[in-house]
């Protein structure tokens, strides 16, 4: 009966004071209070955020704590608030958010947070779960609200089978690869970043004005590589439906083996169709994502003899130091590769 007491109570000052407790729990059970990811915002990589100069003047003497659920999120957070931040990334660089499965010390890392950032359109499926065993008591922040979400298409792939961590929502969650959404994205990180360190606001409102500015440029670039393809060649094969909001913006048509997520079964019947389509609409381009199993677009590879021309980033930066570390590289990255294998094939 004790012992029990002690640790309600315990539970309890953890919770009331929850910026302290999740660090001395954190430290108490050997976990890196300053992971990867924020290290890199903070000092390894000094060019990561927009050329805002003078930042070390707006360093706070303590980083507020947020949390962003996957890498190109981070980073989008990361561009915004900077050194500002500390900056947890649950799903890390190359990972599938599809079937992410929280551990205790992402847990750990949400409890202490002010903010949680998430993507919204149930991307994040285990969201509720996870908010709720890490008692988190800061703002999450849904950074898709206001978007014209699109709906998920269905490719007759199956449901069956795998009960872990993806939704199969009624919207397509992968609104980042239309820049003008993630341009929206940014004005919510502001904003949120704005309530939570009222200090910082200005500092916040600078980067993301200057940030905006990379992002309305890279919107442009994308379009000026497109439009010498004519309409009718911008057909390309990937693994999971994770491209229709670039298609949409940028005039491409995407076929996906795999429906909305990654963790969906294709049929026989599904992938038959698929390469008769690919035949009768002499598609030109096939891709590996950097976050599914290469092995089903190996197999129409085989079956209609095309080649897979690289490797598209869809759900999921690269490692720093790769081909696309940040959400620009991933889509100037992503772009070249598409126009590269059409124009080339
Ligand atoms: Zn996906």
């Amino acid at each position: 009966m004790k012992r029990r007491r002690f640790a309600t109570s315990l539970l309890a000052g953890v919770g009331a004071a929850w910026g302290l407790g999740a660090t001395g729990l954190a430290a108490a059970q050997g976990v890196a209070t300053v992971p990867a990811q924020a290290g890199a915002a903070s000092s390894a990589a000094p060019a990561a955020g927009p050329a805002t100069g003078a930042a070390g003047a707006a360093a706070p003497a303590t980083a507020l704590p947020v949390v962003a659920t996957f890498s190109i999120l981070g980073d989008l957070v990361r561009q915004v608030g900077g050194e500002r931040l500390q900056l947890d990334v649950l799903i890390g660089p190359d990972s599938d958010a599809h079937v992410f499965q929280p551990r205790p010390s992402h847990a750990r890392q949400v409890r202490q947070a002010r903010l949680l950032f998430s993507n919204g359109l149930g991307f994040e499926g285990w969201i509720p779960r996870l908010l709720q065993s890490a008692a988190f008591r800061g703002q999450h922040v849904v950074v898709s609200r206001g978007i014209a979400a699109l709906r998920s298409a269905d490719h007759g792939h199956s449901h069956g089978g795998h009960g872990h961590g993806h939704s199969h929502g009624e919207h397509d969650p992968h609104a980042w690869q239309n820049v003008a959404h993630a341009r929206s994205y940014v004005r919510h990180i502001a904003d949120a970043l704005c309530a939570a360190d009222a200090p910082g606001c200005d500092f916040y409102r600078q980067r993301a004005q200057a940030y905006d500015a990379v992002l309305a440029q890279l919107d442009a670039d994308i379009r000026a590589a497109w439009a010498p393809i004519a309409p009718a060649q911008r057909k390309v094969i990937v693994s999971h439906d994770a491209f229709a909001y670039y298609g949409q913006a940028y005039g491409v048509r995407f076929l996906a083996a795999r429906g909305v997520s990654s963790d969906s079964e294709p049929t026989a019947r599904g992938i038959v169709r698929l390469v008769q389509q690919i035949r009768q609409e002499q598609v030109r381009a096939l891709f590996v994502e950097n976050v599914t199993d290469p092995r089903l677009i190996e197999q129409i590879a085989r079956e209609t003899g095309l080649r897979p021309a690289g490797r598209l980033y869809s759900d999921a930066l690269s490692a720093p130091g790769g081909t696309a570390p940040t959400y620009v590289d991933m889509l100037r990255h992503n772009t070249q590769a598409l126009t590269r294998a059409i124009v080339g094939a």
